[in-house]
Order: C-alpha cells, then structure tokens, then sequence
C-alpha cells in the first residue's frame, strides 16, 4: 500500500492534494464527523485509515488526487489531457464564474483526472472523478476525456479503469453536455470490440447521466460499500410511479442483490481486488525494481 502517513505532502507528479477533501459535516478543525454514526474522528487518524471511519467502516468522499494516492504505486500516475479547458458553449449565465470557483476551491482544471499508473505493479489507464467539482458532473471536457481514456486503451490494448462520482450531466452545457453519454457510452463499445478489460468503479454518489452511460458499461462493475448509485432520485422515482420504493433502494448492496454491479469492495482491499483482476485478465507486471 501506497505510505498514507505522508498524504498531504506529496509530491506526486501532477497531483494537488490539499487539506480538508476528506469531507465531514465540520470541514475545518482537527475532528470531523461521521455521516454515519456521528461519532467524532480524528481527521489525522481518518486520512490514514484512506477516509474510513474506525467505528462504523463508513467511506467518507475522497478528491481524485487523494483516490490516486490510496489506489496507485507511489510516483506511477502521469496524466493525459491536462490541457483540455472548460468553455462556455451556451453562454450559460454564471457558469464562467462557476466553473472559476470550482477550479479555485478544488485546484483542478475539471471533474476528472485522467492518466495511466499502476497497481502492485500492473500498468492501467486510469480516470478519477472529483464530485467536488460541481458534483463532478459530466460536461464537454469530462466527455472527452473519458473517450480519448477509453479510445487510447483501445489503441494499446491497455486495461482502463474508471472511479466513477457524479451527480449527472453539467446542465450549464446543454446538449452538448448530454451527447457525452453516447459519444462515452460508443467508445466503451470500441473498447469491448477490442476485448480489452473496462473497469468501472461506482464510489458515493454515480448517478444520473454518468451512471447511464460509461459507469455502468465496465466489464466488471464494482462498487464501494454504501455507494448511492442509480440514475433518477428516489424521490423523483416514487413521485413518477405513485409507489414506495423498497429501503435502501438505489444502494450499492441493493443493486449487488438485484444483478446491477458484480462486487462490491471495501476500500482497504481496492488495490489487491484490481490488482488480481488485472492480472488475471492478462496484465503483464512492470518491473518494479
Ligand atoms: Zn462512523
């Protein structure tokens, strides 16, 4: 496992990780509280134990650079795309100003982080969505990035795995923000005529438009326990049909018992859990030295 003791001094090539991205209900301050139990962790304690709280096991949100650091070989990630940049296709009011705010409370260019690294050894492109970047929804850039993730994984037939968090489409770009699901959604299509491994990983929330398209198409699906995943509102849902829907309905474990995800995985066995599929799958181990 990558050293957690030194989370936030890393100097991981082309990752920012800043105080205060593993999420409570009290964001400054030394403790923080589970949204779970309600017992108070220490935030020190709670970034070693990868955002996991030691009473209940509840997995708190973690940014894209804190999920590199707990999922990838120390220095392994080099990142692909950094130099794409939002626009403001639709002239949407008040999103440059949103977008901004984003980029400046985040210290990211987007919702997602896209690269290659890799685990125990075993080399994979890799995506990592950020939902504190305007719920890491899914504009033209979170688009593109994903499709030139998937196409290059295509091209090398290279195995690609994807954490996946999001609450949707970015509305702020209209259509142009919802052809992302099929222009994703085809090029995991070329990326299974090429039988090369997809991966997708469901973490607190994958909803809505992100969940609809490349984050329920992996060949394996996994889900962190816990996970909310689904594509409409419980509320919006029981509204529509005039029925009550059953409890934890839209639950990462609901949607194990009915079919929807293959596993799903406690973070503190993440790494050894795509590290076997990897290998399995015919991933060949870099050497490490
Ligand atoms: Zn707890």
């Amino acid at each position: 496992m990558p050293n957690l003791k030194g989370i936030f001094q890393s100097k991981q090539k082309s990752v920012t990780v800043k105080a205060g991205t593993v999420r409570g209900d009290t964001p400054e301050g030394l403790w923080t509280k589970c949204e779970k139990c309600g017992g108070m962790l220490y935030k020190k304690e709670l970034i070693e134990n990868q955002g996991l709280c030691s009473d209940c096991g509840f997995h708190f949100r973690l940014s894209a650079s804190e999920r590199i650091l707990v999922t990838l070989d120390d220095n392994s990630f080099v990142e692909y795309d950094e130099e794409l940049i939002t626009v403001d296709p639709l002239n949407f009011p008040g999103y440059d100003v949103k977008v901004e705010a984003a980029r400046k409370t985040t210290k990211l260019e987007e919702a997602i982080i896209t690269g290659i690294g890799s685990i125990e050894g075993f080399p994979a492109l890799v995506g990592f969505m950020d939902f504190s970047f305007i719920g890491a929804s899914m504009g033209s850039v979170v688009g593109e990035k994903i499709t030139r993730l998937l196409e290059r994984a295509a091209r090398q037939r290279m195995p690609v795995i994807i954490f996946c968090a999001s609450g949707g489409a970015r509305m702020q770009e209209g259509m142009f923000s919802l052809m992302q699901m099929a222009k994703t959604a085809a090029a995991c299509g070329r990326l299974s005529s090429t039988r090369t491994l997809y991966i997708s990983v469901l973490t607190n929330p994958t909803t809505a438009g992100v969940f609809a398209s490349f984050g329920s198409l992996g060949d394996i699906i996994i889900a962190e326990p816990g996970a909310l995943i689904g594509f409409t509102g419980q509320r919006v849902i029981e509204e529509t049909i005039k029925q009550k829907l059953p409890p934890g309905f839209q639950t990462a474990e609901f949607a194990l018992e009915h079919g929807l995800i293959d596993m799903i995985v406690d973070r503190r066995n993440m790494r050894k859990t795509l590290r076997s599929l990897l290998s399995l799958h015919g991933g060949r181990r870099r050497n490490t030295g």
